[in-house]
């Protein structure tokens, strides 16, 4: 189809999955509810979406809440909203929670077999450990040991402060995400950042237990993603996890837990994850963005967020065919935001509707004789008088005549438009002022004009229409809008990138490279055709000479101006 069809013209297209059996596949996308989607979160989403499609199998949507602290309902139905805003349709919709006791009775086995141990090591030091390859004091623990501090980890007993549970692997393998790690921890230690931790433990502070969107104060402990994830997936039949590239080094460790829990093992598919210049997709400096008023929201059309990037302007069918024109690489490459919006250009250029927009102040007026009286068709359709107000206060009754025009000139399918004929016009500023006496210059989609006058200090020009004058080689195109009084104020938002810098170092603070609000925006008042009344929200169009844009606000009522959001077409750098 349409996407396939513009993800080969851009590129390697070359995925498939390994092993996978027509009306076998399973995949799912893991999401934690502790945020909105991003545009790294859609290449998840959409290849997972996307394989689950070409194999005939079924997608699911985890919501992968095992981290109580950062959770919460407002962000899952944000994060179902964006897939059904993307076109994705999950199959099953799935908890990780909804597997706490189940995940519970493994850990037990765990510790029962001897695959795991309770840790009491601090923090600090048990990464110390990590990193050095040196066992815990607790690694060796008896399971009844062991099984006496789980039993107080889980009624969150003061004796089990501090501790967790790890999973026993190898101390000493050269993949470090082999070196035990954690399986189960305590609410409070969940809810605490490393430097916290240490302060916390130390103190023997007993854990407050914190509450889950979900499932509320029935557990206080909770499973490691490392530990759920495998387990999850597994038990809920996903033939193919995808995975990015960052955790390559963890496969070693999935594939662990599965053969230690003597539970088959999902195809781990791994590819890169994605990132563009200019952004930032952390969560955390996201967050910061919006709670500095850099952005007016989440779904600012300058947020690489979906909302963000819909609202923009960008289309699904382009996003899927970006996603998959990637293929199937590991390195991880910094995208420039231009290739996308090439690649949606092509999605809407044949779609757009043609309409045009004048800017409100300083725009000229053309004075033209025998426009309205020589119009050939003018017989045909409605002709009326208008009466016109200036900006300097005096009026004028102005003859008017509608022809219908295509919306677009190489699409029948958009339909027509009114286009409204006068004998004064307003043009653009720099298309006026560039203009001598006696040069002939094209009015689009009307003709060619003679110009008799140029009053530069009144923005006015005089003219004379050449209705047979039928050369358009040699000509400047303008754009223009008949002066009658219905024109429609709107205003046209462009926005710039949200970073100075293309990419943010490891180093780097945010606070020195974003770009404050008001100078990543820059609003163009401008008078459209009336024709942009009838546009409803989201509908991309094309103001002629100008660019696509999409509108952001439809008409309301008289005093309410229209908003439109430029859409970036990728030849020029954009955000
Ligand atoms: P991660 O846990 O990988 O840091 P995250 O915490 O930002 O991602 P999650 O909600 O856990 O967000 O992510 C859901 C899924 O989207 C995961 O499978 C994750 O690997 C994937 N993902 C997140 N960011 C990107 C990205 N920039 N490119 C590709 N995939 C991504
Ligand atoms: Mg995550
Ligand atoms: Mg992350």
């Amino acid at each position: 189809d349409n996407v396939m069809r513009l993800a080969k013209a851009s590129g390697s297209f070359d995925i498939g999955l390994p092993g996978a059996e027509y009306d076998r596949v399973v995949t799912r996308f893991p999401p934690e509810p502790s945020g909105y989607l991003h545009i790294g979160h859609t290449k998840a989403l959409l290849l997972n979406d996307y394989f689950a499609k070409v194999y005939g199998g079924r997608l699911l949507l985890r919501f992968d809440d095992t981290n109580p602290s950062k959770e919460k309902q407002e962000y899952e139905e944000s994060i179902l909203a964006d897939c059904r805003a993307l076109g994705v349709q999950p199959d099953r919709i799935e908890w990780t929670s909804d597997y706490f006791a189940v995940l519970l009775e493994w850990c037990e086995r765990f510790l029962r077999r001897g695959q795991a141990y309770v840790d009491r090591t601090p923090v600090e030091q048990m990464r110390e450990q990590r990193l050095q390859c040196i066992d815990s004091a607790y690694r060796n623990q008896s399971v009844e040991e062991n099984l006496r501090l789980w039993q107080a980890m889980q009624s969150g007993d003061a004796a089990a402060a501090g501790c967790c549970v790890r999973a026993k692997i190898d101390m000493q393998a050269k993949n470090a995400s082999l070196r035990d790690p954690v399986i189960y921890r305590t609410a409070a230690a969940a809810a605490v950042t490393p430097a916290e931790t240490t302060a916390a433990t130390s103190a023997a502070i007993e854990p407050v237990p914190v509450e889950h969107h979900r499932t509320g104060r029935q557990y206080r402990v909770y499973p490691s993603y490392d530990f759920a994830c495998p387990i999850v997936d597994s038990l809920e039949g996903v033939t193919h996890a995808l995975r990015t590239s960052e955790y390559q080094d963890r496969e070693a460790q999935y594939r662990w837990v599965c053969e230690a829990a003597g539970l088959r093992c999902p195809t781990v598919w791994t590819y890169s994850r994605l990132s563009f210049v200019h952004t930032v997709l952390s969560k955390r400096k996201l967050t910061w963005l919006v709670a500095h008023g850099y952005v007016d929201g989440w779904d600012d059309p300058r947020m690489p967020t979906v909302r963000g990037v819909l609202r923009r302007g960008m289309q699904v069918d382009a996003l899927r065919a970006f996603i998959l024109s990637q293929g199937p690489s590991r390195n991880i490459t910094v995208q420039q935001w231009d290739k996308i919006w090439t690649m949606n250009k092509r999605v809407i250029d044949p779609i757009a509707p043609r309409h045009t927009a004048i800017v409100r102040q300083g725009h000229w007026r053309l004075r033209v004789r025998g426009v309205v009286h020589q119009d050939k068709e003018q017989q045909q359709h409605a002709a009326g008088n208008s009466v016109v107000r200036h900006v300097d206060g005096t009026a004028a009754v102005v003859r008017t005549v509608i022809r219908t025009v295509p919306r677009h000139r190489k699409n029948p399918a958009c339909g027509n438009k009114a286009l409204l004929l006068a004998d004064e016009v307003l043009l653009e500023p720099e298309d006026a002022a560039s203009v001598a006496v006696e040069e002939i210059v094209t009015l689009m989609d009307l003709g060619n004009v003679r110009v008799t006058q140029v009053r530069a200090d009144e923005r006015c020009l005089e003219g004379e229409y050449l209705p047979e004058h039928r050369d358009f080689k040699r000509t400047k195109k303008f754009t223009w809008l008949a002066a009658v009084p219905d024109l429609v104020p709107v205003q046209l938002i462009h926005y710039g990138p949200l970073l100075r810098k293309d990419k943010l170092e490891d180093g780097d603070d945010i606070r020195d490279h974003a770009i404050p609000n008001a100078e990543s925006k820059t609003v163009v008042s401008a008078l459209a055709d009336v024709n942009v009344r009838l546009l409803s929200a989201d509908t991309v169009i094309q103001f002629e000479r100008r660019g696509y844009y999409r509108c952001d606000r439809a008409w309301v009522r008289p005093g309410t101006d229209m908003e439109f959001v430029d859409v970036p077409d990728g030849h020029v750098a954009q955000t």
